[in-house]
Order: structure tokens, then sequence, then C-alpha cells
């Protein structure tokens, strides 16, 4: 395939910007074509989508499965039906010996709608297993929790990113769209044109945050007592829409005392914000007639993370700024299909179009699309890192497809040593990420520009990635794949490899849930520039903007969640005195398994950092560049010292992207939040010393 332009999306990150593909001939495979007409970000790309056809590069990719013949050896290069062997052979057996619980399957977020439908129904179709979860679980979890508990529907944002300009004031809470979807900024950037009002709440003056109007800089950890301060000053200035909270919410008596005790002089001394700058921000959001509050992954990966987030829609809710045209909460999902993986059962308590498993009328449903007896279903499995932690334990034998959990995962030096005490562990991947390393079996596949498929990007629109380009000699698809590996596992049917044949199953499994793709299809997200979801049949437009007559409750109504502060998990003391915080920078994508091996990327970031204020790096003695050790109670890791005044003298920030002695995530703390089994990635208490 040679010469022709295809229109298709980047593989990275939420946003998926749309780009083409046009193939050329030699090492280089393909080169990206700016596509303007797709309107989320009109041609702009940042550096990982105008990079990305590198990683489709032989030399750089994985073209052969790869075998580890005995206990201890090295990887193998292999046929694919002895690798496809022996991973049913691994599986098999475990389950046969110990049970089907004892295999686990591991998915992605950035795995396509068709591959995470597939991957679920594999688990609980040939494996028989509850043991499946995914990496997202450490992305958006605690904001999907909130919106269901809230709103009743978990959709990123209820509204397109084009709504962004034309409301009033936005408050953007753990966010740094400047390094994460850069292309995204623009929206923010015609705001302020537009004369509307930006807000940024982060703990480190980001580039982001150097747009706003206002920036309030609290202690990592303490976003839900910031939030909870700033309803007690709504409340306190009268600024309460008191008709919309009569007609469209409930719970707003308890959720208002609770706030009631977070007094702002309280609050200032929590999050270490003062009152007037509290005070000025509830002025700027209610001065204006519309706002929204939209989060990312700061206030989210808390191990309270879902009732922060519960306290942001509180804040949305007493303002009657939600539900309305222009406003509203909204979630910036972070992983490339962070929304699509979380709606189609690859979540350890889903099943397809955002069902219950613990629903018998969804399991009916989704059984008989399968084509099984809805008994033969197993339950909720364990949510991710509970799964990781179970390991070598529990669950003996585990299949990871698109994901790098060694170097995402929290406490990773522990993740790392459940996987190594595995029975039988592979893992399909493109490359060999730090997971495939430790596997029994590794499977090429092929990318995203080689396969189509859709994703479901942050705004709920499901778009289409078309295949560009042949894939090299040697590689499947993940859809190959699991085809195979249902076939050897006594499931010739019901596994197709095509991804238009699984999607028109998906469209069946999804009718009349709350992720309803009925009515969407290849064809119509062609011709429309992507379809939003629920759309349940082939007349409906399409639901860009959600929640305008009614929330999707029983009764209608927005539910507020009576929430109250609490303390991080850990909290700093005279033997761990700094926060620690994690991150992204823009050059690198999650777990970097795919950026890092990117020239142009690595030249931008080539490594880990340990960003401090100049106050701390001359308390312990360090000089810009200089190496800087990170100690936590799981372990300690170093990397050079980026010394600036734009982070909090209390915290340190590093970011995530990098294994070995900088692996950020060495350190990090793996407590869960309670409703979203999230973990606590964005606070832990650490030690710095120079590493001289
Ligand atoms: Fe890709 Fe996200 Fe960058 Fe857009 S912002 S080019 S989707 S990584």
């Amino acid at each position: 395939m040679t010469g022709t332009e295809t229109p298709t999306h980047c593989p990275y990150c939420a946003l998926q910007c749309g780009m083409s593909l046009r193939p050329v001939a030699g090492p280089e495979v393909a080169e990206v074509v700016e596509r303007t007409g797709f309107p989320v970000n009109r041609g702009a790309l940042c550096g990982k989508g105008r990079s990305a056809p590198a990683v489709l590069r032989r030399g750089v990719r994985l073209t052969s499965p790869l075998v580890r013949r005995r206990p201890g050896g090295e990887l193998e290069e292999a046929g694919w039906d002895e690798a496809l062997g022996r991973i049913a052979g691994g599986l098999g057996g475990v389950r046969a010996a110990h049970g089907a619980d004892a295999v686990g399957v591991f998915g992605g977020g950035g795995l396509t709608n068709e591959k995470a439908y597939a991957l679920g129904k594999f688990a609980r179709v040939v494996l028989g297993t509850s043991q499946i979860d995914y990496n997202g679980r450490f992305c958006m979890s605690s904001a999907a929790a909130a919106h269901q508990r809230a709103f009743g529907l978990d959709r990123g944002l209820p509204f397109p990113l084009e709504d962004i300009p034309r409301t009033g004031c936005v408050i953007l809470v753990g966010s740094n769209l400047a390094e994460t979807m850069p292309p995204a900024l623009r929206y923010l950037t015609e705001l302020k044109a537009n004369g509307g009002r930006l807000i940024v709440i982060d703990p480190r003056r980001t580039r982001t945050a150097e747009q706003a109007d206002l920036h309030l800089a609290p202690r990592p950890g303490t976003d839900l007592a910031l939030a909870l301060g700033m309803v007690h000053l709504v409340v306190a200035e009268g600024r309460v829409d008191e008709e919309f909270v009569r007609a469209r919410t409930r719970g707003w008596e308890e959720a208002r005392a609770g706030a009631m005790a977070h007094w702002p002089e309280l609050v200032e001394r929590i999050c270490g914000v003062p009152v007037a700058r509290l005070r000025e921000a509830v002025e700027l959001f209610c001065g204006a007639e519309s706002g929204m509050v939209l989060t990312a992954r700061g206030p989210e990966q808390q191990a309270k993370g879902t009732d922060t987030v519960g306290a942001w829609i509180n804040f949305c809710l007493a303002t009657g700024r939600a539900g309305r045209p222009l406003s509203g909460y909204g979630c910036l999902t972070g992983q490339g299909n962070g929304q699509g993986g979380r709606e189609h059962g690859q979540k350890a308590d889903q099943l397809p179009g955002y069902r219950k498993l613990t629903d018998p009328a969804a399991r009916r449903h989704v059984a008989e699309v399968w084509g099984v007896d809805p008994e033969s279903l197993p339950g909720p499995g364990r949510s991710a890192y509970e799964l990781l932690d179970a390991l070598g334990q529990d669950v003996r034998a585990l299949l990871v497809m698109g994901s790098n959990p060694v170097v995402s995962a929290p406490h990773a030096s522990h993740v790392e040593r459940r996987l190594a005490s595995l029975d039988f562990l592979a893992v399909a991947d493109v490359v060999l990420s730090e997971t495939a390393a430790l596997a029994d079996v590794v499977l090429p596949v092929t990318q995203w520009a080689e396969e189509s498929g859709t994703t479901t990007n942050l705004e709920g629109r499901v778009v289409l990635r078309r295949r560009a380009l042949d894939p090299p000699e040697g590689v499947r698809s993940d859809l190959e794949v699991l085809h195979a590996l249902a076939g050897l596992l006594g499931h010739g049917k019901g596994f197709p490899a095509d991804p238009a044949e699984v999607f028109e199953e998906l469209r069946r499994a999804s009718a009349g849930g709350a992720a309803d793709y009925a009515g969407i299809t290849y064809e119509r997200i062609a011709a429309e520039d992507g379809v939003f979801w629920p759309c349940p049949d082939a007349d409906h437009p399409g639901t860009p903007r959600l929640f305008l007559d009614r929330f999707a409750t029983e009764d209608g109504r927005a539910s507020f969640v009576p929430v109250v502060h609490r303390a991080a998990a850990e909290e700093t003391d005279r033997e761990y005195p700094v926060v620690l915080t994690t991150g992204r920078v823009v050059a690198q994508y999650q777990s970097g398994a795919q950026t890092r091996r990117v020239d142009e990327l690595n030249a931008a970031a080539p490594g880990p950092f340990v960003e401090l204020h100049p106050r701390l790096a001359e308390r312990i003695g360090v000089a810009e560049g200089e190496p800087v050790a990170v100690t936590s109670r799981r372990g300690r890791a170093v990397a050079p010292a980026r010394i600036t005044g734009a982070i909090r003298a209390d915290t340190v920030f590093m970011p995530f992207h990098w294994p070995g002695e900088g692996r950020a995530n060495t350190l990090t703390n793996p407590a869960l939040d309670p409703v979203s089994r999230m973990p606590e990635f964005k606070v832990c208490a650490v030690r710095l010393e120079a590493a001289r």
C-alpha cells in the first residue's frame, strides 16, 4: 500500500486528534498529513502525534513472537503456532489446575472499542474468569464513579469541546493541558479572547496555569477541602441557585451541612490557599453567566478521588452550573480510548454498553447476544491494582493486552515482583515493553495505522481509525490473537477477527445500555466526523450535549453527595517530610513504551527528573541537574534535579514515563479510593537527599 492518504486519528491521548497518513517508501513507512477538517484539533497535533509513525518502523517494534522455552531462559523468536499454543496451554493449564479465577486478564485504555469488547467477552466466555480489569482504572475511574453517583451516567464531557470558548468561566482542576494535550489549549485561548475567565487549580505553576486569570496552588491531596471551602463560600455569600437546586437536584441539605463545616479559614490552613483567593475564585465563577468545572488526574488520582470530584460536582450543582447550555462538570479523560475502554466490558464490574455485571437484566441481554447462559457469566472481579497484587497467589496466569504495569502501576517494584511470580505470563504488545520482557510468551501485534477500529474521545465522540498501511510480515492484530486463542480453547465461533464484524456485535450488545452505540455505524462516523453516544438507532442524531432536560437518574434529578475532607492516605512526618506528586510531560505518553522509542521525543524529554523548589534544593544541597534520591516507604528513585520556583516548597514532582532507577512509580502509594479503587498516584510522603 503506497501513496494513498487515509484519514485517521492519533494513537495516543483522549483528544484523538484527526490526522491523515500517507504511506512512503523506505524505512519511514508513513508520514503524517494535516487533517484540518476534523473539528476537535483542526489539523493541530502535538509532537507525539506528529512523530507517531516512527513506532511503525521495523527495528523499533516487534515482528516475531517470542517465547521463553525454559524457566529463567531468554526470550527467543518463535512461530505463531508455537506461541499461540503455549498461551492456550499456559492459560488452559492453570485454569484446569486451579479454577477459572486463577487466570487473569489485564487490558488497556488504549485498546479500540472492538478490542476492549472482545477482550471482556474472551475473559468471561472463553476463560470463564471474573479476573479482568485494565489500566484505565488508574486513569479516570474516580471521575467515572462520581459521574455515576451524581448524574446516573458517566461520560467524560457532557458537552463538546467547542462549547468551552463560549462559557463564562472555566475552573480547571489538576489538569495541565499544555503538557497533556496541547491542541486543546486553543479552547482556553478562545475562551479568554471571548472575555471568559480561567481559573487553574494546581500545586505547580504549569504552562497552563500561567494562562489563568487566577491560579490557586493547594498542597497536593487537599483539593477536596478546597472544593468544600468554595461551596461554603457560595452558601455564605448567597450565591446558591435555589431555583435550580429545587427543580433539578436532590440531597442539597446534607451536602450543604458537610460543606458548612469547612470554613474558609480552616480550608486555608489545610490547603495553603488564602481565603481572599478562594473568594476571588467564587466571585469570578458565580459572576459569569455560565461556567464549567473540568477536572483531570490531579483531584482524581487520590484515595478520596471520588469524593473530591463529588465536591466539585456539588459546587456546579449549587451554583446551577450543570444541566444547562454552556455549563457543567466534565472530566478530561487521559488515555486514547479512556472513555470507550471503560464502556464495553474490560472493567472488572462491567458488561458492554456500560451495563453492570451484577444486574440480572444486563446479564440476560448480553448473554443472549453472546449465545451463552446468563448463569455462566462470572460476577465482578478485582480492580486493577488488587488484581496485580494477587498475581502469583490467587491469580497464577495472566494475559496482558496493551498495558505496561511495570512502569505505570503504583508501588511498581512490588507489581514487578508479583508479575515475576506468576506460573505463566503472556503479553501482546507492539514493542518489548518492560512488562513484555518478563513474559513467557510475547505476541507482536499490529498498531493503530495498520488496523481499523473505533475509539471514543473525551467528548463521548465515537471516531474511526482506518487501516492506512499494510502491517509488516510477522505481526497479527489483537482481534486475530483473540480469535485464534478462543479457537484453541474450544470456542471456534463468536470471536471474529474483523473489527467491523466485532463492532456490529458491540452495537447489539450495547443497545439499551447507558452507553448505547446501536445507531452508530462506521459509515456514519466517517460521514459525520464522529457520532456522540448515546445514539440508540440509525435515525438518532447522537447526543453531543447531555442532561439539558433531565439527568440520567430514575427521577431525572442530579444527586448532591455529602462529602467531608479527610487527610491523604499517607501524610508527611519527620521521616518523610515532603509530598511527592506525579504526572506527565508533553513529549512522552503514559509508560513511555512507544514514545521512548522515538528519537525526536527522547531529544525533548530524555529522562526522568525531580522538580523541586529552590529553597528545598538549597536545604538538601543539590544544584540544577545533580542527582536527587527520593525515598518513600515503598522504595527509592534517583533522578536529576530540576529546580524551579513554579512548585510549592513542600512538594516535589516527578513524571512517571520511565523505568529503572528514576521510576516514579517505585515510590507511589497504592492506597485505593473505596468507591473507584483508584490508587493514590498524586500524593505520597517522601524524603529527599543529594545522591552524589
Ligand atoms: Fe495525539 Fe493527544 Fe497529541 Fe492530539 S494531543 S496529537 S491526540 S497525543
